[in-house]
């Protein structure tokens, strides 16, 4: 824990290591939900900042991916939440969809300690008439993306006239996205007396122009971006430019990890890696900037649920995702920042799960020992290699996920429901509760991971019997889909 001296702000105190929700002045109900989520202890930018938000203070709070922030201002805005007055009294602002929906199933799940709370989402990328619908429904929090929020308060269709919270998600990430003016829009127009709650994973010069406009008197909070010593398990191989997407499927084979995300510093090494993994037979996908969002939502569905070993991802696509239970990360090209290098291999061995440790696997080149270098520095550790050579595969079996994905032609707007999909999966058809995995329901279209064994079988009984009294198009995804 550090506090930043910027002026006119005041810092914070040392939070106890480990400490309990139950310090902080929530609801008996909010505490039973908390423990039911297997949120036992809270996380330090959670112990540092939640004190002070829940008094209405408006903080900055900077702490590196998957350190538990949504969390962080989620329990602040829920607080200042009355679920009987039926208007918009808090908005999230967040950099794209996907972490819009990360953002609002958390929120979801932290409001289910009180009665009927509604949460909307507001992206770009889906008719405006939709959401238009569910906010004349009645919205208490609305989460969403800068240009689609200020498309609704434009057209008035959504009223934010009752706000008394305001968070500026993944901060950074936004004015990377060039959303500064949309975010001064839709801030100018949120009512005065107000919290402002902003959250950033770095902190770059905009941030404080944002404060400064948009804030009153914040406190900076920052948990530096350390991991604990031993929870992460760090290895260096130094290889050459030939060797290294080769060398990427080699480490595959050795640690026969269930999930890894593999990290490249561009676009082109991504598409590559894919190539070169795919064709050693690895189930692996890439994830970049380019791709349309369609197939970046069945991308991370796929991985997320299992049914795909390795997802190879740039740094930008990769932000902010909640991936959990990921054994691996490689990094395939040395970050060039050595911030960026912690954050990558904090993935592994996550929040909440102390007892896992996490394996990190490092290649470079010459060139890149500048930014080992600083890497070190940061770190405070020297470098080990390790020879190549080591990197033997330890099965002649190839390394295949767990899960299969079925997708289902329906999703949201047939009214398909995660129970419903299960219910025909054990139900008629036959199979388990063990041999179904997660179940994503989307717009249009519905994900569901079954054990890898009895995936085609499950597919062929699926469009077979009914879901919702309908039959429906069901198809296994491949590889190459
Ligand atoms: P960030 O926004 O900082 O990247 P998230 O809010 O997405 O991180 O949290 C990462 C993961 O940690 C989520 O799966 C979340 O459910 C979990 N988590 C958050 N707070 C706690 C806690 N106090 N104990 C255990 N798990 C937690
Ligand atoms: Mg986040």
């Amino acid at each position: 824990m550090a506090c930043r001296d910027n002026p006119g702000m005041t810092t914070s105190t040392t939070p106890t290591p480990d400490a309990g929700f139950g310090m902080l002045a929530l609801s008996p109900a909010m505490l039973e939900n908390l423990q039911a989520l297997g949120y036992a202890t809270m996380t330090p930018i959670q112990a540092a900042s939640l004190p002070l938000a829940l008094l209405g203070r408006d903080l900055i709070a900077q702490a590196a991916t998957g350190s538990g922030k949504t969390a962080a201002f989620g329990l602040a805005l829920l607080a200042n939440l009355n679920p009987r007055r039926f208007a918009v009294q808090a908005l999230v602002l967040c950099p794209t969809r996907e972490l819009a929906d990360q953002v609002a199933t958390e929120i979801r799940r932290l409001a289910r300690a009180a009665d009927n709370v509604k949460v909307v989402t507001l992206c770009g990328g889906v008719p405006l008439r939709g959401q238009t619908a569910s906010l004349e429904h009645g919205a208490h929090i609305v989460v969403g993306t800068p240009g689609r929020v200020m498309d609704h308060l434009e057209r008035g269709t959504l009223d934010i006239g009752a706000l008394n919270t305001l968070v500026l998600d993944e901060a950074d990430r936004m004015l990377d996205m060039g959303f500064f003016d949309d975010i001064a829009t839709v801030a100018r127009q949120c009512p005065k007396e107000r919290q402002t709650l902003l959250f950033s994973a770095t902190y770059p010069e905009g941030i404080a122009r944002l404060a400064q406009q948009f804030m009153r008197s914040p406190r900076t909070i920052t948990v530096q971006s350390q991991h604990a010593p031993g929870r992460i398990r760090q290895r260096w191989y130094e290889v050459r430019e030939t060797e290294r997407l080769h060398a990427v499927a080699q480490a595959l084979a050795h640690f026969r990890p269930a999930s890894t995300l593999s990290f490249c510093n561009t676009k082109a090494r991504c598409r590559d890696l894919g190539d070169v993994l795919r064709g050693q037979g690895f189930s692996a996908l890439a994830l970049y900037g380019e791709l349309e969002q369609r197939e970046r939502d069945q991308v991370l569905v796929r991985f997320a649920n299992r049914s795909c070993s390795v997802l190879v991802a740039t740094d930008v696509a990769a932000r902010g995702l909640d991936i959990a239970q990921l054994e691996m990360v490689v990094n395939v090209d040395v970050a060039p920042d050595a911030e960026v290098h912690v954050h990558r291999i904090g993935r592994t061995g996550r929040v909440g799960q102390a007892d896992v440790q996490g394996l990190a696997i490092n290649f470079a080149s010459l060139d890149e020992m500048g930014a080992v270098g600083r890497i070190e520095q940061l770190q405070k550790a020297q470098t080990h290699w390790s020879p190549l050579g080591e990197l033997t595969p330890a099965s002649s079996e190839p390394l295949a996920p767990p899960m299969a994905t079925l997708q289902i032609a329906g999703g949201r707007k047939e009214k398909i429901r995660a129970g419903d999909v299960l219910g025909a999966l054990t139900g008629e058809a036959g199979f388990t509760r063990e041999q179904v995995g997660r179940i994503n329901v989307n717009d249009f279209s519905t994900y569901v991971a079954v054990d890898r064994r009895i995936a085609a079988e499950a597919a062929r009984r699926l469009s077979a019997g009914r879901i919702k009294g309908r039959t429906v198009k069901v198809r296994l995804l491949e590889l190459d889909d």
